[in-house]
């Protein structure tokens, strides 16, 4: 199954993408995860996609197609995978159709966050990441067992800098102007399933997998 996950910023894609990771077992490919791992050992991608996460606006697309080649091109992709913010734009749209074509391949559905830009703010701001395995709580919704560390792994858990409201306005602007006409593109292709995202977490995936059926 070749899956794509769109919605806004704080629209529970990584949250989702675990749930449907586990229950399909397709790898769950972040290119926001990749370029912060990058980021966090300090490989020269990483220092090439800094400035552009600090700032909330995207990395150009040259760099992020060229990852996100090389990565679907792994072993564990071959059966399927399930891209999480990505692509973000028509012309990664394109490159994609283009990788996947070249080895006879399609994608098989789009499934759409949509969650209204008020919910967003209170989600972002909420939001606190694992500092050593990646893991997404929320401090009201989704709370960790202790505020300072993850259940999982007991790393520290932070703020994302790009999640203070400064820059969290500069990427929903980036995505009302090149990403939600994405929705368009892929529904005119007949691959786009809407979901609610203002919802519980659970009846949320419970959406994504009827959808599916
Ligand atoms: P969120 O989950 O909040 O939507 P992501 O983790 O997907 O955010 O992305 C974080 C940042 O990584 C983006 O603001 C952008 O700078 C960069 N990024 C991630 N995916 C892409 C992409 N497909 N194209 C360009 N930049 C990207
Ligand atoms: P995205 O990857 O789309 O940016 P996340 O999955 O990281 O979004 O979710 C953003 C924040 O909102 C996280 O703190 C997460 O725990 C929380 N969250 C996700 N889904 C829901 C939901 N249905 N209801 C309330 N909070 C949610
Ligand atoms: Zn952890």
């Amino acid at each position: 199954m070749y899956l794509i996950l769109m919605g806004p910023p704080g629209a529970g894609k990584g949250t989702q993408a675990d749930n449907i990771e586990r229950k399909y077992w397709i790898p769950h490919i972040s290119t926001g995860d990749m370029f912060r791992t990058a980021i966090r050992f300090g490989t020269e991608l990483g220092l090439q996609a800094k400035v552009f996460l600090d700032a909330g606006h995207l990395v150009p697309d040259e760099l992020t197609i060229g990852i996100v080649r090389a990565r679907l091109a792994e072993r564990d992709c071959a059966k399927g995978f399930l891209l999480d913010g990505f692509p973000r734009n028509v012309v990664q749209a394109q490159a994609l159709e283009d990788i996947l074509a070249a080895w006879n391949k399609k994608m098989d559905a789009v499934i759409n966050i949509e969650v209204p830009d008020e919910v967003l703010v209170p989600r972002l701001s909420g939001r606190r990441t694992c500092s050593q395995c990646g893991a997404t709580y929320h401090l009201l919704f989704n709370p960790p067992r202790q505020d300072c560390c993850c259940d999982l792994c007991s790393g520290a858990l932070e703020q994302r800098i790009d999640d203070r409201e400064e820059t969290v306005a500069e990427r929903l602007d980036d995505y009302g102007a090149q990403t939600r006409p994405l929705a368009e593109y892929y529904a005119q292709r007949g691959l786009l399933r809407t979901i609610n995202g203002d919802q519980s977490l659970d009846k949320v995936f419970e959406d994504i997998v009827a959808s599916l059926r």
